[in-house]
């Protein structure tokens, strides 16, 4: 039975925070969401750059408790997954729940089992626990590369794009070499003048077709969702399990695969030698996170396609200097610079008891109990906080794991056994000083890169064991490791 009263703040309402929501309907556990945007989805309603997909499989990319037979491609468009989103929202009833154009500011306890929350919308009453559904690759990053304001055609972030700008007669820039660069430049070097790809790092990239379903198969998935369900299972094998324990160290045999299969797609598909050495990586493949696609290659050879790695000097008028003097010369640039893996909530704040500020804590580094709560604040849930497993594996089931973990302990709370949970600083130490030794192993640390996936002391945001270790340590919470009062 829920405690009269209570009732729970979850912050976002993308992929995250509409599956937690899901959850606390079913626990029949009252909440509320906040949301920023006038619209559910999160990275799905932010990216609309052309070509954007996801690179794990549809029917990977998806939760546990909706299947969809109707998914288009092995890998669907962005907006088909952004209404997936939508479409759960709907009909689950979770999209009457969210309070839209509502960013939280300020999230502050007030006393025991209580919290405040103060959005752009202002003052929105107590919460007695706060789920921070906030994502991961939220906050777009831009290039320090001088002059960048003195550009006097049109620029943009990729998460940003600008649909104003027309593609035909343009010469494009994109600078930046990940997948979200890699999916661009397939997707509008034929519409454009001429693309110039800035590459400050080349990158591995498996070459997976990206086949649409026939109207057949999509009949036999609704009529046989077991199918759908084999597929799922086999996807999350290969993805969740296999391809994550080659990362960390687990499978050398996979992560030998990987490479092969990245360098036999390169030797294949890139023709010109030299070509072949520019785009040609130092590092072991799998150390930054894998591209997918079977249409960089192909595209970056288009005689309208040119890719520059020369580094870059500066950015001015008339486009983009490199350091051996070179302009080349652009009307739009396209920063496909990433994203901040460590905003989190913020730029909220988060103030806790005794005025214990989580944005001061988390200045230099994000250290969290088993990527979910954090000592000193309790009743403060994570989806997707530090140490998530990120890679190319698939991030709704991530997100599950931990709704689940969170869940079974938001019902002890709503239920009156306790009024607040907060793990305990010991128990937060020994999980981190394992993550810091497993993490060693990792190829993300051995694999002679550099990735978005480091912090400013050098600490790495995934997870550094196999993604079975992951869900097996948030099956059920250990009481034992939290201040239960
Ligand atoms: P990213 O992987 O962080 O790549 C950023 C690129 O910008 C890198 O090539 C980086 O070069 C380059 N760069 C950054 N600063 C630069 C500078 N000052 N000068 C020149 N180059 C610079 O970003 P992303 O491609 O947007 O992808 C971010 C993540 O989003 C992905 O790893 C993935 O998790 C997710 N994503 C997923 C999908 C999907 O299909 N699921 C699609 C898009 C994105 P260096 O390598 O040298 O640092």
């Amino acid at each position: 039975m829920t405690r009269k009263s209570f009732r729970v703040a979850i912050i976002g309402a993308g992929a995250s925070g509409i599956a937690m929501a899901v959850s606390l309907q079913k626990a029949a556990i009252p909440f509320v969401i906040f949301e920023r945007a006038a619209d559910v989805g999160g990275t799905w309603r932010d990216n609309t750059y052309p070509g954007l997909a996801c690179d794990v499989p549809s029917h990977l990319y998806r939760y546990s408790f909706a299947p969809n037979p109707d998914w288009t491609h092995e890998y669907s468009p962005g907006a088909e997954i952004h209404r997936y989103f939508r479409g759960v929202a709907e009909t689950r009833g979770i999209l009457e729940r969210v309070r839209f154009s509502s960013e939280v500011l300020r999230i502050a306890y007030e006393e025991a089992g209580e919290w405040r929350i103060e959005t752009t919308q202002g003052d929105q009453g107590q919460f007695n626990a706060v789920i921070l559904a906030t994502g991961i690759l939220h906050k777009p990053v831009l290039p320090q590369i001088e002059g960048r304001d003195d550009f006097a055609g049109v620029s943009f972030h990729s998460s940003k794009w600008n649909h104003d700008v027309q593609l035909a007669g343009k010469r494009f820039g994109i600078i930046g070499t990940g997948s979200t660069a890699t999916q661009i430049l397939p997707a509008i070097v034929d519409k454009v003048a001429a693309v110039s790809l800035f590459q400050r790092t080349p990158q591995w990239i498996i070459g997976v077709p990206n086949n649409p379903f026939p109207e057949e198969k999509k009949a036999a998935f609704r009529e046989n969702p077991e199918k759908m369900q084999s597929l799922y299972e086999y996807l999350n094998d290969i993805f969740n399990q296999r391809f994550a324990s080659a990362l960390v160290g687990e499978n050398d045999e996979g992560l030998a695969e990987i490479a092969r299969l990245c360098r036999e797609n390169l030797e294949k598909n890139v023709h010109d030698p030299e070509l072949r050495r520019r785009l040609t990586p130092s590092y072991q493949a799998g150390c930054k996170r894998l591209i997918v696609s079977d249409k960089f290659y192909p595209a970056i050879q288009r005689p309208n396609a040119h890719l520059v790695d020369t580094p870059i000097q500066r950015i001015e008028a008339g486009g983009v200097r490199t350091k051996d003097g070179k302009l080349h010369e652009l009307d739009v640039i396209v920063y496909a610079t990433g994203f901040d893996p460590f905003a989190f909530f913020r730029p909220a704040e988060i103030v806790g008891p005794g005025g214990a500020s989580l944005n001061e804590r988390w200045k230099d580094s994000c250290r969290a109990y088993r990527s979910v709560a954090v000592p000193g604040f309790p009743n403060l849930f994570f989806v997707g906080g530090p140490n998530s497993p990120i890679g190319n594996f698939s991030y709704l089931r991530t997100a599950e794991v931990q709704i689940g973990f969170i869940e079974q302990l938001v019902a002890e709370l709503a239920a009156g056994t306790y009024k607040e949970l907060e793990p305990t600083q010991e128990a937060t130490d020994k999980f981190n000083a394992e993550i810091t030794s497993a993490m060693k192993d990792t190829v993300w640390v051995t694999g002679g890169c550099t990735s978005w996936y480091y912090d400013k002391q050098g600490n790495v945001v995934s997870w550094p064991w196999t993604y079975a270790r992951f869900e097996a340590g948030l099956k059920h919470p250990r009481l034992e490791e939290f201040h239960a009062r």
